[in-house]
């Protein structure tokens, strides 16, 4: 029942829970937030909750003056969020979390609760296995942005001097390492880009992943110290990665300031190669049958047969998750 005029209705309360299966719409979190009752069998817990995208309240985050009192409780005001990112969203004023990234989540989220009901795969609930032979691209801003969702990020800020984190040189080998433990925390829910494409639907906004072979296209020379490297915005001639998947055909547009070390140099030349990551689908042409990700990290896959990774996963329960 709604005690206040703006507060949202059970109906709408429930509607926006279910549109997204009860998982925090924060792409950076994914957490369920519907389970059992530990100690009554007849109890669900519910921690999540529907938080207000512009404030109910005069005065709260992202209020909107503008707003009728209807509006302001409409399913369309809303999203739904773990407690944690709910209180998350309004610090600082809500100033760390405008309209639009808020809007952005929700459809996300939306589209991403789509997809793993049509998909056969039980690929809903599967965190990303960070399990990887090395780091060759990592697009730092970009992760610092989703690890502050889950309240472990880190300041990229004085990368504004940096042209190429290949300059690095030592501070990249600490930098790396801070990636690689914000990997391991952070449970991305990502879909294997193999099957959002067998889906047979717009997937623009997803997170997909990917774990296959590629051809290397444009890959940059090794910058000396302080060169920057050109980019081109036709998408033919700047750096990238391509492969086909059916009648599609997937490229991977990376900037090559985010390249690691003189090793990911050559691996991005290598003509063809085995790569692994993460990335947001920017665009689908239809005409063309062509799908554009824009990569959050790249790696290699780790060897086939480490057996500490393998102890480790049998250790904490996780399956693992096809292995070639
Ligand atoms: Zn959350």
């Amino acid at each position: 029942m709604p005690t206040r005029p703006d507060d949202f209705s059970a109906t709408v309360i429930r509607l926006l829970r279910d549109r997204v299966n009860g998982i925090c719409s924060n792409p950076g979190c994914r957490r369920a937030t519907v389970g059992p009752s530990g100690s009554k069998p007849d109890k669900v817990v519910i921690t999540g909750e529907a938080a207000h995208i512009k404030a109910a309240q005069p005065g709260g985050p992202r209020y909107d003056e503008n707003q009728s009192p209807e509006e302001r409780r409409s399913i369309e005001n809303g999203l739904w969020l773990c407690g944690a990112c709910a209180d998350l969203i309004d610090k600082n004023d809500g100033a760390d979390y405008p309209v639009e990234v808020l809007v952005a989540w929700k459809e996300q989220a939306e589209k991403a609760t789509r997809l793993a009901q049509a998909s056969p795969a039980d690929h809903g609930e599967r965190p990303w296995d960070s399990g990887f032979g090395g780091i060759s691209y990592m697009n730092i801003p970009r992760l610092a942005m989703w690890g502050a969702g889950q309240g472990f990020g880190f300041d990229a800020s004085f990368l504004a001097d940096v042209t190429n984190l290949h300059d690095m040189g030592f501070d990249l080998t600490r930098l790396m390492w801070s990636v690689e433990k914000l990997l391991k925390q952070l449970s991305f829910q990502a879909l294997p880009v193999e099957q959002a494409v067998e889906l047979g639907q717009d997937f623009t906004g997803a997170t997909v992943s990917f774990e296959r072979q590629f051809f290397t296209k444009n890959g940059p020379q090794i910058p000396s110290r302080g060169q920057s490297v050109p980019v081109s915005s036709d998408w033919k001639k700047a750096p990238h990665i391509h492969c086909k998947l059916g009648k599609w055909r997937v490229v991977v547009v990376y900037d090559p300031r985010w390249i690691t070390t003189s090793t990911a140099y050559v691996e991005f030349a290598a003509g063809n190669r085995r790569f692994k990551g993460i990335g947001i689908v920017k665009e689908m042409n239809e005409r063309d049958h062509l799908v554009f990700v824009s990569p959050l990290f790249i790696g290699f896959p780790k060897p086939a047969f480490d057996l500490f990774e393998i102890q480790r996963l049998a250790n904490a329960g996780i399956r693992q998750y096809k292995m070639e």
